[in-house]
């Protein structure tokens, strides 16, 4: 792709013929603030955050704006501000937005701006509109109306990504609302929960379910992993609170999955916390299990094994393997089956 030289707050950088702005700006390590724009999802254009000054002249958003060679961007100057500053008055004049209140405190881009800006209150007199707040109808999902900017990240992400199509607008103007389906409640819509319109809205409009009461989000902390359960091996953020309990999966953008995960990967890690989780073999003993250690399990196995090999033969015992294991391990299970029990017998989830 053809390369293009910007000149962005004085500084000369590269980027490619068909990048917006913003895409320019973010690559070379400048940060234009934005509220709808979301890299894995087309441009929407709507929050007018991003608002910066071209070629000493216009204000464009620079979201949507196409970088072009030679072009001269000003990410900040004072009617830039004014202009952040009058949006997010604007944003916080509708709905409620008392942070001390909200599942997103600490970890909300509208209130980062704000804080950012220094905005210190909404001058707006607009009457309220009635909104919902919906903590019941989805165990993943947390809906707060009253905390939704109308970005349409959810929308987009919904529809471009999961292709699950759930999350629309209705009305127009002041009245315009974010719905799911035909104004269904979010748990008895069409919405699979795969959780991805969470990861990206950036108020506490979403929020997880697992996270309600476990901790402010600044006692969070991050462990990045790969998810458990199928073959595609996404890479996952796992946050645990300060007692060390699993609380929220988010999907990393540096994985193959780039950054989505699906309902399992999401939302099914409480099994690691489970009291009922085994944490020790249990060896059946007249006729009930009993705990053992690893050494009288893997004794006893290998004796079986050995066993019905001399008995009925190496072509009696097969193994089956899985795609949750690592590509070493079911090297391992193959390498044991021929070496040490002989035999060709081996399988693998993944082949069907
Ligand atoms: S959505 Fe953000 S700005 Fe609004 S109340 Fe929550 S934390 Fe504050
Ligand atoms: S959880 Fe997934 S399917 Fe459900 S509304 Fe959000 S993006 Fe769509
Ligand atoms: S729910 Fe969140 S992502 Fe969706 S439109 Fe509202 S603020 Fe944006």
């Amino acid at each position: 792709m053809e390369e293009i030289t910007l000149l962005i707050d004085g500084r000369e950088v590269k980027g490619k013929l068909g990048q917006t702005i913003i895409e320019v700006a973010r690559e070379n390590g400048i940060n234009i603030p934005s509220l709808c724009y979301h890299p894995s999802v087309s441009k929407t254009g709507a929050c007018r955050i991003c608002l910066v000054r071209v070629n000493n002249r216009m204000l464009r958003p620079a979201c949507v704006e196409p970088a072009i060679n030679g072009m001269t961007v000003v990410t900040e100057d004072e009617d830039i501000v004014s202009m952040r500053k009058w949006i997010l008055e604007l944003l916080l004049s509708d709905g409620d937005h008392n942070c001390l209140y909200c599942d997103a405190d600490g970890d909300c881009e509208l209130q980062s701006l704000v804080k950012r800006y220094g905005v210190q209150e909404s001058k707006k007199e607009e009457p309220k509109r009635e909104r919902t707040v919906d903590n019941e109808s989805s165990r993943g999902i947390k809906r707060n109306e009253y905390r939704c900017i109308l970005c349409q990240r959810c929308v987009k992400t919904c529809r471009e990504i999961q292709v699950s199509n759930v999350w629309g607008f209705s009305e127009r103007g002041f009245e315009t609302r974010l719905i799911a389906d035909d104004d269904q409640k979010i748990g008895e819509s069409n919405c699979v929960m795969c959780g991805q319109c969470v990861q990206v809205c950036p108020t506490g409009a979403l929020t997880y379910q697992t996270v309600l009461g476990r901790g402010a989000n600044w006692e969070l902390t991050k462990e990045s992993s790969i998810c458990i359960y199928c073959g595609v091996g996404c890479k996952v953020d796992f946050y645990k609170n300060r007692e060390g309990m699993l609380v929220k999966a988010l999907g990393n953008y540096e994985g193959p999955n780039n950054g989505h995960l699906c309902v399992k990967g999401r939302f099914g890690f409480d099994f690691v916390q489970s009291p009922k989780r085994l944490s020790k073999p249990l060896i059946k003993r007249n006729g009930a299990f009993e705990e053992a250690t690893w050494d009288e399990a893997l004794d006893l196995v290998a004796a079986k094994f050995a066993g019905i090999k001399e008995k009925y033969g190496p072509d009696s015992i097969a193994a089956l393997s899985s795609a949750k294991c690592t590509n070493e391990e079911n090297y391992l299970m193959q390498k044991f089956m021929r070496a040490v029990i002989g035999t060709n017998n081996v399988d693998h989830c993944a082949r069907l």
